[in-house]
Protein backbone atom coordinates (compact mmCIF):
# COMPACT_ATOMS: atom_id res chain seq x y z
CA UNK A 1 0.00 0.00 0.00
CA UNK A 2 1.19 3.26 -1.01
CA UNK A 3 0.65 6.84 1.76
CA UNK A 4 1.54 9.97 0.00
CA UNK A 5 2.82 12.86 1.57
CA UNK A 6 2.81 16.89 0.54
CA UNK A 7 6.42 18.44 0.86
CA UNK A 8 5.91 22.32 1.97
CA UNK A 9 3.46 22.39 4.90
CA UNK A 10 3.31 18.74 6.15
CA UNK A 11 6.55 17.05 5.47
CA UNK A 12 8.38 20.66 6.17
CA UNK A 13 7.18 23.24 8.27
CA UNK A 14 6.77 27.17 6.59
CA UNK A 15 8.07 29.77 8.63
CA UNK A 16 6.11 32.51 9.92
CA UNK A 17 5.57 35.08 6.57
CA UNK A 18 6.98 31.91 4.31
CA UNK A 19 3.38 30.03 5.36
CA UNK A 20 1.12 33.27 5.20
CA UNK A 21 2.38 34.10 1.33
CA UNK A 22 1.95 30.23 0.37
CA UNK A 23 -0.97 30.19 1.36
CA UNK A 24 -2.50 32.40 -0.73
CA UNK A 25 -3.48 31.48 -4.26
CA UNK A 26 -0.68 33.57 -6.19
CA UNK A 27 1.70 32.45 -3.30
CA UNK A 28 2.14 29.09 -5.29
CA UNK A 29 3.79 30.86 -8.56
CA UNK A 30 5.91 32.81 -6.07
CA UNK A 31 7.25 29.80 -4.49
CA UNK A 32 7.68 28.05 -7.92
CA UNK A 33 10.03 30.95 -9.32
CA UNK A 34 11.23 31.46 -6.05
CA UNK A 35 12.59 27.70 -5.57
CA UNK A 36 14.36 27.83 -9.11
CA UNK A 37 16.92 29.61 -7.84
CA UNK A 38 19.63 27.36 -6.34
CA UNK A 39 21.45 29.05 -4.36
CA UNK A 40 18.28 30.77 -3.06
CA UNK A 41 16.30 27.67 -2.30
CA UNK A 42 19.81 26.04 -0.30
CA UNK A 43 19.77 28.71 1.52
CA UNK A 44 15.92 28.58 2.51
CA UNK A 45 16.96 25.07 3.55
CA UNK A 46 19.34 25.78 5.25
CA UNK A 47 17.84 28.22 7.51
CA UNK A 48 14.44 28.32 7.19
CA UNK A 49 12.97 24.57 6.09
CA UNK A 50 12.36 22.73 9.26
CA UNK A 51 11.63 19.03 9.17
CA UNK A 52 8.41 18.26 10.82
CA UNK A 53 9.12 15.83 13.64
CA UNK A 54 5.52 14.29 13.71
CA UNK A 55 5.73 13.05 9.90
CA UNK A 56 9.18 12.30 9.98
CA UNK A 57 8.05 9.51 13.00
CA UNK A 58 4.90 8.89 11.27
CA UNK A 59 6.97 7.81 7.57
CA UNK A 60 9.65 5.74 9.43
CA UNK A 61 6.47 3.82 11.02
CA UNK A 62 4.90 3.38 8.12
CA UNK A 63 8.06 1.98 5.51
CA UNK A 64 8.91 -0.34 9.22
CA UNK A 65 5.62 -1.65 8.13
CA UNK A 66 6.08 -2.26 4.98
CA UNK A 67 4.16 0.90 3.50
CA UNK A 68 5.48 2.48 0.51
CA UNK A 69 6.15 5.98 1.14
CA UNK A 70 5.66 9.09 -1.48
CA UNK A 71 6.34 12.63 -1.28
CA UNK A 72 4.40 14.56 -3.94
CA UNK A 73 5.15 18.28 -4.30
CA UNK A 74 4.20 21.20 -6.85
CA UNK A 75 6.91 22.62 -6.66
CA UNK A 76 10.00 22.65 -9.68
CA UNK A 77 11.38 19.66 -10.64
CA UNK A 78 14.29 21.95 -10.80
CA UNK A 79 14.82 21.75 -6.95
CA UNK A 80 15.29 18.17 -6.72
CA UNK A 81 18.45 18.40 -6.20
CA UNK A 82 18.25 20.55 -3.10
CA UNK A 83 15.38 18.75 -1.82
CA UNK A 84 16.81 15.44 -1.84
CA UNK A 85 19.63 16.51 0.36
CA UNK A 86 17.82 18.37 2.52
CA UNK A 87 15.21 15.25 2.73
CA UNK A 88 18.64 12.72 3.65
CA UNK A 89 20.14 15.10 5.53
CA UNK A 90 17.32 15.12 7.97
CA UNK A 91 17.03 11.68 7.35
CA UNK A 92 13.35 11.24 6.18
CA UNK A 93 12.06 7.41 5.16
CA UNK A 94 10.61 7.38 1.93
CA UNK A 95 11.15 5.80 -1.67
CA UNK A 96 10.26 8.30 -4.20
CA UNK A 97 10.02 12.31 -4.47
CA UNK A 98 7.71 13.09 -7.24
CA UNK A 99 7.71 16.97 -8.78
CA UNK A 100 6.57 18.65 -11.32
CA UNK A 101 7.70 19.85 -14.28
CA UNK A 102 5.42 22.67 -15.26
CA UNK A 103 3.67 25.24 -14.41
CA UNK A 104 1.24 24.90 -17.28
CA UNK A 105 -0.19 21.45 -15.25
CA UNK A 106 -2.13 22.95 -12.18
CA UNK A 107 -1.54 21.34 -8.59
CA UNK A 108 -4.58 19.91 -8.51
CA UNK A 109 -4.33 17.68 -12.51
CA UNK A 110 -0.27 17.05 -11.05
CA UNK A 111 -1.27 15.45 -7.80
CA UNK A 112 -4.30 13.83 -9.49
CA UNK A 113 -2.07 12.31 -11.64
CA UNK A 114 0.40 11.31 -9.54
CA UNK A 115 -1.26 9.43 -7.07
CA UNK A 116 -3.54 7.49 -9.47
CA UNK A 117 -0.04 6.40 -11.11
CA UNK A 118 1.45 5.50 -7.81
CA UNK A 119 -2.06 3.37 -6.56
CA UNK A 120 -1.88 6.03 -3.83
CA UNK A 121 -4.74 4.99 -0.93
CA UNK A 122 -4.15 7.94 1.47
CA UNK A 123 -2.32 11.29 0.60
CA UNK A 124 -2.08 14.28 3.17
CA UNK A 125 -2.31 17.49 2.40
CA UNK A 126 -2.04 21.22 3.66
CA UNK A 127 -3.83 23.30 1.59
CA UNK A 128 -8.06 22.52 2.18
CA UNK A 129 -9.07 23.40 -1.29
CA UNK A 130 -6.55 20.76 -2.71
CA UNK A 131 -7.84 18.47 -0.62
CA UNK A 132 -11.52 19.34 -1.10
CA UNK A 133 -10.87 19.71 -4.85
CA UNK A 134 -8.85 16.44 -5.10
CA UNK A 135 -11.37 14.37 -3.12
CA UNK A 136 -14.08 15.60 -5.46
CA UNK A 137 -13.17 13.25 -8.28
CA UNK A 138 -14.95 9.88 -7.77
CA UNK A 139 -10.79 8.33 -7.22
CA UNK A 140 -9.08 5.29 -5.31
CA UNK A 141 -7.18 7.50 -2.98
CA UNK A 142 -8.73 9.34 -0.37
CA UNK A 143 -7.17 12.79 0.70
CA UNK A 144 -6.94 13.78 4.25
CA UNK A 145 -6.38 17.79 5.59
CA UNK A 146 -3.40 18.13 7.52
CA UNK A 147 -2.40 21.05 9.76
CA UNK A 148 1.09 20.69 11.69
CA UNK A 149 0.23 18.84 15.39
CA UNK A 150 -3.42 17.72 14.30
CA UNK A 151 -2.64 14.38 12.52
CA UNK A 152 -5.69 12.49 11.18
CA UNK A 153 -6.86 9.82 13.70
CA UNK A 154 -6.02 7.02 11.95
CA UNK A 155 -2.51 7.89 11.99
CA UNK A 156 -3.01 9.07 15.80
CA UNK A 157 -3.40 5.29 17.07
CA UNK A 158 -0.22 4.13 15.70
CA UNK A 159 2.22 6.64 16.60
CA UNK A 160 1.08 5.88 20.58
MG1 LIG B 1 1.49 22.10 0.94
Amino acid sequence: MTIGFDLDGVVCLLPFGFRQIYQRKAGEKVFWYFQYGEWLLRLYNLLFRRPNQEIQQLMRLLKNNGYKIIIVSAASEKCRREVMKWLQYHQFCFDVLHLRNSLLESVVAFKKRILKKENCCLYLEDKKEIVKKLNLFANPYKVLFYRPGKLPEVFKSLLK
